[in-house]
């Protein structure tokens, strides 16, 4: 038990004392929370104690009334960084006459309900450590405190006690050992805590896993390479990256070729703040995300004329940034070059590597040197990444950083725990207890055996340490889904299947606290309808429990089915097949070169047969049928591609017509028709792209109004892939705004797929409450 003599009351009268027990719920373990509260006792002379009990801490403290309040003020008005309260009640009692302020050692069972905390960027107070010759942590990498450092990705079960996270093979040294345990030191209880003498160390390997002979130590050595134009796999906080210099244009082609990655845009990390002014522009909420602990990868508007290789984000006008959030990085940007590409290190479809043995076979084709350590990654936990619109902040990613951050949902009452295990795209499962949902860190895609491996050691992992055992499974209606079939293979008393577009309303709902019914935009790439066609442009109205389609683009073919994806003149032939007829295919011949014209001759082969044809009516389809049509995008080597390249060419243009049939089908060519003519007769294409951009608005706006006129209803939640785009999302809340909706959207899920899970728990957990299921 560690104690400190609490000063004598200012009266120590015990008449005019009172006693107050404090139970504060939310991130409150591994934070930091108990030397702050022993602190802050003393120095308003109050006695008691504290423990971490299992559902965040317990305090009581016995003092003068306007001393405990003040004590209460500072507890809830300024905790520390990484601490999140979400609950405090407070009771009180006879006084008993304390003569100490304790910290209670942790009581064994506890913590299953308290939450594992995300792993945090680098703090002010260790970063000048890092930077002070004197101190006894100058220029080391693995420095934390309890304020700082890796949680989640070291984790390996709870309570989150050093024994149970990767750094216990690493014991304290007598230094260590003392900062730990004093109460008073900021790495009290810091489980990571570690310094040169006792704690990991990096080194820097070739290709082959042997020592890179070289002055200087393994992190200059590295910024010595990466200046030279080299490419180093540096292993992080939750997997490895590939690393260049991200001004150097041999060293990004390079990395792009053997990557095999040959336009998707390549993540930055920068020095500092100054670094990404120079590069992009920066607005307040940007700048609060890049320097949050979290330390996302922000998306940035490119500045013309910005210090970067053009390789980087080829086509674009913007760029994902983020700021060094581990010692290692602070270090390795300092010395080597001042912007470096950092992208994930994993082959395309395989999880993030996390173990030196399987990076140097997996990425020593790609990488010329590694730079490693001997702190094990538990689990692999990718880079968040966000945007800011209309100042408002969404995730477009969320993982490290935020991962297990559980969102707070509404309680359905005497409800089992659920599981909802996302999509087979941009996976993240979701598990949901009482007014908890545990999102997963980004799972990325569940093509490959290793994808989906990877996949449920993260669910077995995520159940230990939030201790939510699933006993509804719910998953997406596509009946070729791999995460489908996963679903089925896991116990559950009942697996429930949901809409994908149902989820992705649910999802927006449930984080926006909406109750009732409401109406959902849903603009998507593809998801499985109902009816067997591909849906994704979709005006629905419902509740957690069903949901009705109001309106939706009309079909068109998708010559290949879902691999035309990558090849947007098949889905361009589509459209226009569909809604031009032959007339129309015809009238394309001019602005196709001899590649283009068979793409589109074995497209209208495929309509004919109506073989691997299915019917599609989809946002990010349209997106890439006039991605090609204007000739943007013809090839799409990543998802998104089209429609990212198409928003980042157009200029603002009004709208060509649209107009809606009685039954709710957003026609095609009303639209379609004069924008073909526009293109065939020379027009400037920034215009036509742009004009398209707000006939996509406009066709929303039109869908939302139906669904008040039949439902009544005026609150729209905008979700689906396509609203990744700052832009649209923008746009179309305007719009929408000024026809008088009250419009939502997501804030802490992804608009796109990594936030279906959220809606597919929400749905799955409704429908068992109200028993149709
Ligand atoms: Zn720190
Ligand atoms: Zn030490
Ligand atoms: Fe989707």
């Amino acid at each position: 038990m560690v104690q400190l003599a609490g000063r004598p009351s200012s009266n120590p009268d015990r008449s005019r004392l009172i006693r107050r027990e404090i139970l504060i719920g939310g991130t409150v373990q591994g934070v930091g929370f108990r030397p702050f509260v022993f602190r802050i006792a003393a120095e308003h002379g109050l006695t008691g104690w504290i423990f971490n009990s299992e559902r965040g801490v317990t305090i009581e403290v016995e003092g003068a009334p306007d001393h405990i309040a003040a004590f209460q003020a500072e507890l809830t008005g300024n905790p520390p960084p990484l601490a999140v309260i979400t609950t405090v009640r407070t009771t009180d009692l006879e006084p008993v006459g304390y003569t100490s302020f304790d910290i209670v050692p942790s009581r064994s069972g506890e913590t299953r309900t308290a939450n594992v905390p995300s792993d945090a960027a680098t703090c002010s107070d260790c970063r000048r450590e890092i930077m002070a010759p004197d101190d006894r942590r100058f220029r080391y990498p693995f420095t934390n405190c309890t304020n700082c450092g890796p949680r989640f990705t070291i984790v390996q079960d709870i309570p989150y006690d050093r024994p149970q996270t990767t750094m216990a093979g690493f014991p304290m040294c007598p230094e260590c050992g003392r900062e730990y345990h004093d109460p008073l030191d900021r790495r009290f209880h810091a489980q990571p805590n570690a310094c040169p003498v006792c704690g990991p160390a990096a080194r820097l390997v070739d290709r082959a896993g042997k020592p890179v002979p070289g002055p200087g130590d393994a992190i200059t050595q590295a910024a010595q390479l990466l200046r030279w134009g080299m490419i180093v796999g540096v292993k992080g906080l939750g997997g490895f990256h590939l690393a260049c210099d991200a001004s150097n244009q041999a060293a990004v082609a390079a990395l792009r070729e053997r990557k095999r990655r040959p336009h998707r845009p390549l993540a930055v990390m920068a020095r500092d703040l100054q670094t990404v002014r120079r590069l992009c522009r920066v607005s307040p909420e940007a700048e609060q995300l890049l320097t949050s602990p979290a330390a996302p990868i922000v998306l940035l508007e490119l500045l013309p004329g910005a210090p970067l290789a053009p390789g980087v984000a080829p086509g674009l006008d913007q760029l994902g940034v983020m700021l060094p959030y581990t010692p290692l990085h602070l270090l390795l940007l300092n010395e080597g070059p001042e912007t470096l590409v950092m992208t994930s290190g994993n082959p395309s479809g395989l999880p993030l590597s996390i173990d030196e043995d399987d990076a140097l076979a997996r990425l020593g084709h790609i990488a010329d040197a590694f730079l490693i350590h001997n702190r094990p990654i538990h689990i692999p936990c990718d880079d968040s990444v966000m945007a800011v619109s209309g100042g408002a902040p969404y995730f477009l990613r969320r993982s490290r950083g935020y991962v297990p951050a559980p969102v707070p949902v509404a309680k359905e009452p005497g409800s089992p725990a659920v599981l909802g295990v996302g999509g087979d795209m941009k996976n993240a499962f979701c598990l949901v207890k009482g007014e908890k949902a545990v999102i997963s860190q980004h799972l990325g895609d569940m093509e490959t055996e290793e994808a989906r491996a990877n996949w449920k050691r993260a669910l077995d992992h995520l159940i230990r340490l939030t201790g939510i055992e699933p006993v509804l499974v719910s998953y997406d209606l596509h009946p070729g889904y791999h995460s489908g079939r996963l679903a089925a293979d896991l116990p559950a008393e009942r697996h429930i299947q949901v809409q994908h577009h149902h989820a992705h309303l649910a999802a927006c709902m449930a984080e926006n606290g909406l109750a009732g019914r409401a109406i959902g935009l849903v603009l998507d790439g593809t998801g499985y309808g109902t009816d067997g066609a591909i849906w994704g442009f979709e005006i629905l109205a419902g509740d957690l429990a069903g949901f009705e389609r109001v309106a939706h683009l009309a079909y068109s073919y998708l010559p290949g089915s879902e691999a035309a994806i990558r090849h947007p003149l098949q889905a361009m032939a589509g459209l226009v097949g569909a809604h031009l007829g032959d007339v129309g295919l015809v009238q394309l011949e001019p602005l196709l070169d001899r590649e283009g014209h068979q793409q589109v001759e074995a497209a209208r082969s495929l309509m004919r047969s109506r073989i691997n044809c299915p019917q599609v009516g989809s946002a990010g389809r349209l997106f890439d049928a006039i991605s090609a049509l204007l000739g943007i995008c013809r090839r799409q080597t990543y998802e998104g591609q089209a429609a990212i390249e198409l928003g980042s060419f157009a200029m603002t243009g009004r709208a060509y017509p649209v107009v809606m049939t009685e039954g709710g089908e957003l026609a095609v060519a009303p639209f379609l028709r004069p924008l073909l003519q526009d293109v065939l007769r020379g027009f400037d294409r920034r215009l036509v792209a742009g004009r398209f951009l707000s006939t996509v608005v406009e066709m929303a706006a039109l869908g939302a109004r139906r669904a008040r006129e039949i439902t009544g209803l005026a609150d729209v939640c905008l979700s689906g892939g396509t609203f990744q785009s700052p832009w649209l999302v923008r746009a179309t809340e305007e719009r929408l705004l000024s026809d008088g909706f009250r419009v939502f959207r997501h804030r802490t899920v992804p608009p796109g797929d990594g936030g279906i899970a959220l809606g597919q728990a929400m749905v799955a957990r409704r429908r068992w409450q109200s028993g149709c299921v």
